[in-house]
Formats: C-alpha cells, sequence, structure tokens
C-alpha cells in the first residue's frame, strides 16, 4: 500500500471483482514496511510431472471461463484436462489434436 496513490483503476480493471478499494483513506504509519501486506496462494501441481506451475485459484477461474464459454462441449472438455498441466507438459502435449477437434466442431456447427 505504500506505492498506491488510490487511483481505483486496478479496481476498475480487475476482471474478477477480486479488488476493491476501501473507504479508509488515513493509512498513515510510522514504519512504511507497515504498508506492506502479504497474500498467500496455495499453487497447483502438474497433473503429468508433479511440478507446481500456477495459483490454485488462476485455474479455478480459468475453467470457469471456460465452462461459460460458448466453445463446443468436447473442445472444453479437452481444453479443461489441461488446465491442470504444466506449460512444459503442454508444449510436450500433443496439440495438433486439439487444433483438429475444435476445426471439426466449428465446421460442424456452421
Ligand atoms: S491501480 Fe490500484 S494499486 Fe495501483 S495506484 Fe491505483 S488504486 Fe493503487
Amino acid at each position: 500500500m505504500g506505492r498506491c496513490i488510490y487511483c481505483g483503476r486496478c479496481e476498475e480493471v480487475c476482471p474478477t471483482g477480486a479488488i476493491t478499494l476501501s473507504p479508509d483513506f488515513e493509512l498513515s504509519v510510522m514504519n512504511k514496511q507497515d504498508l506492506f501486506e502479504q497474500a498467500d496462494y496455495k499453487l497447483a501441481a502438474c497433473h503429468r510431472c508433479g511440478k507446481y506451475f500456477a495459483p490454485v485459484k488462476e485455474i479455478e477461474y480459468a475453467g470457469a471461463l471456460l465452462r461459460q464459454s460458448d466453445l463446443p462441449e468436447v473442445v472444453k472438455t479437452n481444453a479443461g484436462a489441461l488446465l491442470n498441466i504444466c506449460p512444459e507438459c503442454k508444449r510436450k502435449n500433443d496439440v495438433s489434436k486439439m487444433v483438429n477437434l475444435y476445426q471439426e466442431n466449428k465446421d460442424v456447427a456452421r
């Protein structure tokens, strides 16, 4: 909070509503270190290699967006399975199958 100028831009653009400014405006402290806050997030482990790679909340948010999307169900299912896999393992994954499935379903939907 020592760097914040209380412009409210972060609250305005936060896509999840996670950031809200409080009505507190008198935040004077004797020690600037007292303005630091620590947030701890549980990390998710890759379902393939076990390496921690992203906050669980972030993965859950991505999953929620995916479920709300109008993508074909088969694409949602396949993409959802990839959510719990780290970027390195995803690169190893055969993404061409996903692209082909998406193209097939896109063509069927037209
Ligand atoms: S964007 Fe948010 S955190 Fe950054 S200065 Fe403005 S109110 Fe503070």
